[in-house]
């Protein structure tokens, strides 16, 4: 009795909460996972991706900075090489 509630609370998605027939692995509706090896599956994809694009944020931020600095030392150059052209 106990494993056949257990297994009946398997069928509803857990994110839409759509009764789903026996043996589905993904909810018809939504298309969530039905099983717990699944669900703790895709939360650990779903936190490698929230990982992945903090890191591609902070190279993209750090890329900017440094073209900005990149930036900053042309001009420095460029204005030095001048006055050293006026200077000749
Ligand atoms: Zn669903």
């Amino acid at each position: 009795m106990n494993h056949l509630s257990q297994l009946f609370s398997q069928l509803n998605a857990p994110k839409c909460g759509f009764e789903n027939t026996p043996g589905m692995r993904y909810c018809g509706r939504c298309g969530s996972p039905l099983n717990p090896e699944e669900i703790e599956k895709v939360s650990v994809e779903a936190q490698k991706i929230k990982e992945y694009e903090k890191i591609i944020n902070e190279i993209t931020e750090s890329m900017k900075q440094l073209k900005r600095k990149v930036n900053e030392l042309k001009r420095d150059y460029l204005k030095l090489k001048e006055s050293i052209q006026q200077k000749n």
